[in-house]
């Protein structure tokens, strides 16, 4: 990829990305911050490959020697710092504040790309700050992390910060369908990927979602047969084998109960989320009224609020199915 075209919804920081390779007022570090997924590896490379590219140019050419080595994941002077749980002190001396000292190699900056920035403790950002308040000029760091407020304020301040937005819905959806989605999986991922590009590709191979996804259908169809042991009973189970998925779970109930009014109201497809699920919203659309479903979905809007401000999960989650079992 040469430039930033991969990148949507965030022009305004690609702009400034752009101004300052233009007016040669590069920062000695910068901080992308955004969710997991959201493309802050994607738009760091971008950047790092135009500030290495030997045309100078505010996109990277692609043709010179710096951008080729770059496309083949081979350039001497971009550098990846990227550990499975934390940043250590030790990767910091180690891999940063040694490795500043030796000039590039072969282009003009010696750029650190480093993932998770964020989870430097105190001791790694210190050690990190030593380099930070002197870096030799030919040094860029990207630093990419989630929550930039976990930097040392002495951090931050030595920083150009850039957070990252996600797309709006529409525009993930179209997003998917221009590659290989169909319309009605690309409505779908489009909505529960929350405008994060990196998740809605991750939840189109989850199997654990895949598998929630089935059981809230399951829930949506069979609540209404319950008597209110078994009520208690599902309610338990799910408790105990999906306990961290709850939140999920009810969303995926709510997205469902929702295309369920939408289509037993109108019987049209077009505004529904799964469309590639008829027949289970079917099965669904015969056993409420339109009433009910409405009330279904203001139950499972209130239920996940509750969750949030951490109230008790037994009790929310069977006055939840008994809400829209009797109602
Ligand atoms: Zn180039």
């Amino acid at each position: 990829m040469n430039g930033y075209d991969g990148i949507l919804n965030n022009d305004i920081l690609i702009k400034s990305l752009k101004t300052a390779v233009r007016s040669s007022r590069i920062s000695h570090a910068y901080i992308f911050d955004g969710e997991k997924g959201i493309g802050k590896t994607t738009l760091a490379r971008a950047f790092a490959k135009t500030l290495n590219c030997e045309e100078g140019g505010e996109v990277s050419c692609g043709r010179c020697s710096s951008c080729r080595t770059f496309d083949d994941n081979n350039n001497p002077d971009i550098i990846y710092i990227s550990e499975e749980k934390n940043i250590k002190v030790d990767t910091v001396r180690d891999s940063i504040n040694a490795a500043v000292m030796t000039k590039p190699f072969s282009y003009k900056y010696k750029i650190f790309i480093i993932k998770d920035a964020d989870t430097m403790n105190l001791q790694a950002q210190n050690a990190f700050l030593k380099t930070l308040e002197e870096p030799p000029s030919f040094v860029v760091f990207l630093l990419l992390c989630q929550n930039f407020n976990k930097f040392l304020p002495t951090i931050l301040s030595r920083c150009i910060l850039f957070k990252l937005r996600p797309l709006p819905q529409p525009m993930l959806r179209q997003y998917l369908t221009d590659r290989w989605f169909s319309q009605g999986r690309a409505e779908m991922l489009s909505h529960y990927a929350q405008g994060i590009v990196g998740r809605a590709l991750e939840l189109d191979t989850d199997e654990n979602f895949a598998a929630l996804s089935q059981l809230a259908f399951d829930l949506g169809a069979d609540i209404k047969k319950w008597d209110i042991k078994q009520l208690f009973d599902k309610s338990a189970a799910i408790l105990k084998d999906h306990k961290d998925d709850i939140d999920t779970i009810l969303k995926l109930m709510y997205y469902i109960f929702r295309d369920a009014l939408i289509y037993k109201t109108t019987n049209d497809t077009q505004h529904l989320i799964h469309t590639t699920e008829l027949d289970r919203l079917d099965a669904i659309c015969a056993q409420f009224d339109s009433r009910q479903l409405m009330k279904a979905c203001d139950a499972l809007e209130f239920a996940r609020n509750r969750i949030v401000s951490n109230g008790d999960l037994q009790y929310i989650v069977e006055e939840l199915f008994y809400k829209i079992k009797e109602k």
